[in-house]
């Protein structure tokens, strides 16, 4: 009988998976790689083989209105395709690991119920991430389970870096900045050595530009910044999430507008960003393609952020040597690359503009002091590398 592992990214509507196969004798292949998306709204379940080949994409039941219920019915989709497949491990997302957890930990219910503890500082993702730990505890009571976090690869963040500056007794329950995307931009560093050498131990911005959105300095492939901090509501514009704002502006919302405090949570978590300014859309893709003034201004404001960010950590770095994009709009829109890039070629940066819509690897040119690449992120690989290291398995190749 054939091995099975799996590697789960629960979000709020979707159920993102991955499964690893170990043939007898054999290292471990990725099986399967599919989501189910529309949680709670019309579930539908897809997913591909190792080649790209349509295994299933199907519409589900409406009952699947939850993290369990998402769990369930791919739980019987696996026993349909692997009937009397032994699952080994499951590894798992998780957002924030708080100031106990950083390194990847094999999941107890006492570690789920202090990871619990952290849902206030990322409402949008822990619940959900959890809900899958405990779905699976239910279902699979003996299978070993492990959480990666988002925050470990910062861990070791200078203390400058961490410093809220807020009264020190305030800050003593944990808070200080932690960065987030930490398995994407462990992923990126871990294939530069093999994609980009000549950057992979220099000064190197990651710009992981998707639903959310964060960038990460870089340097030694170690990560010495970020523009997330204490929440996932810090730095860039995002598809619902403003970015940095004034801290004023909160006080307004409270005592001028007598906003309550789950009103403004659901504010800067659901309705603002991309989504707010337009008043279209969250998605990139469609606001790209509208010509609404509100459309544009939130494309701009978009670029605008990312570039003066970009600014920012150069000045952490001291200079920097390459800007590499990744992430649904990172790997996907040359147009938002292009911007970027252009809105930073004081910094020495010089767009290969052919490169950049043939689907290039590097996309500066030959000359640029500062060069720039598209690198696919693989926040599954990075899981699965993990959860295969922490439970003794051999690693995972793809
Ligand atoms: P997440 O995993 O956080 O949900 P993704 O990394 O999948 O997010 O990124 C989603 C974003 O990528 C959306 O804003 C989507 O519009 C954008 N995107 C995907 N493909 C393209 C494209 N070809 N052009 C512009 N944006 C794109």
């Amino acid at each position: 009988m054939d091995d099975y592992a799996l590697v789960l990214n629960a979000g709020s509507s979707s159920l993102k998976f991955c499964v690893y196969q170990r043939p007898r004798d054999n290292d471990w292949e990725i099986a399967a790689r599919g989501q189910i998306e529309g949680i709670g709204t019309s579930p539908r379940l897809s997913a591909k083989d190792a080649q790209g080949a349509v295994l299933v994409n199907n519409s589900l039941d409406a009952s699947v209105a939850d993290g369990h219920a998402a769990i369930e019915a791919l739980a019987s989709w696996l026993r349909s395709k692997w009937p009397g497949a032994h699952v080994l491990g499951v590894g798992h997302r998780v957002v924030h690991g708080g100031t106990r957890y950083g390194q990847p930990v094999l999941l107890t219910r006492q570690t789920l119920s202090d990871l619990y503890e952290l849902v206030p500082l990322a409402p949008l993702h822990q619940p959900y991430n959890l809900a899958a730990i405990d779905a699976v505890f239910e279902r699979l009571p003996g299978v070993p389970q492990v959480a990666c976090f988002d925050t470990g690869f910062h861990a070791g963040h200078s203390q400058v870096v961490e410093l809220i500056p807020l009264p020190k007794e305030i800050c003593k329950s944990g808070l200080r900045r932690y960065g987030f995307h930490g398995l994407s931009y462990e992923y990126i560093a871990s294939v530069l050595p093999t994609v980009a050498p000549a950057i992979a131990k220099a000064r190197v911005i990651v710009a992981h530009l998707g639903s959310g959105a964060s960038l990460c300095a870089l340097k030694d492939g170690r990560s010495l910044d970020s523009t997330l901090g204490f929440t996932a509501l810090d730095g860039l514009c995002m598809g619902t999430r403003p970015g940095a704002i004034d801290p004023g502006v909160l006080l307004y919302l409270f005592q001028n507008l007598e906003l309550s405090a789950k009103e403004v949570e659901t504010m800067l978590y659901k309705q603002s960003g991309l989504l707010g300014i337009s008043g279209i859309s969250n998605d990139m893709r469609d606001l790209l393609g509208r010509s609404e003034p509100e459309a544009r201004l939130a494309v701009d404001y978009f670029v605008y952020r990312a570039a003066k960010e970009i600014g920012a950590l150069a000045a952490v770095l001291g200079g920097v040597d390459a800007l590499v994009f990744t992430a649904g709009i990172g790997e996907n829109s040359s147009e938002i690359r292009r911007r970027i890039c252009e809105a930073s070629s004081w910094l020495g940066l010089d767009l290969d503009a052919q490169a950049n819509t043939s689907g290039n690897s590097r996309i500066s040119t030959e000359q640029s002091r500062v060069s720039a690449w598209v690198v696919p992120t693989n926040e599954e690989l990075m899981i699965a590398r993990h959860t295969w290291s922490l439970l003794g398995f051999m690693q995972p190749v793809s």
